[in-house]
């Protein structure tokens, strides 16, 4: 069974919450950072071609 492809409009690189850190991955800021088990307070780590139904896009100011 193949995967659904993603809707692109929803995708993490067009949405107002990812943090670009290069051009392919970022942290989305949607909600507070989450605590890791051994490690510390952390955003949750997305790809630009991630993508999820809280999704805003960017606004253009
Ligand atoms: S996970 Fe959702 S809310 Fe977070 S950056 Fe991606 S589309 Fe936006």
């Amino acid at each position: 069974m193949s995967e659904a492809k993603p809707p692109s409009h929803l995708r993490c690189e067009t949405c107002e919450y990812l943090e670009l850190h290069d051009n392919n991955e970022g942290n989305c800021h949607r909600y507070p950072p989450v605590f890791i088990e051994n490690s510390h307070w952390k955003f949750p780590h997305v790809s630009i071609h991630h993508w999820c139904g809280e999704h805003v896009p960017v606004s253009v100011d």
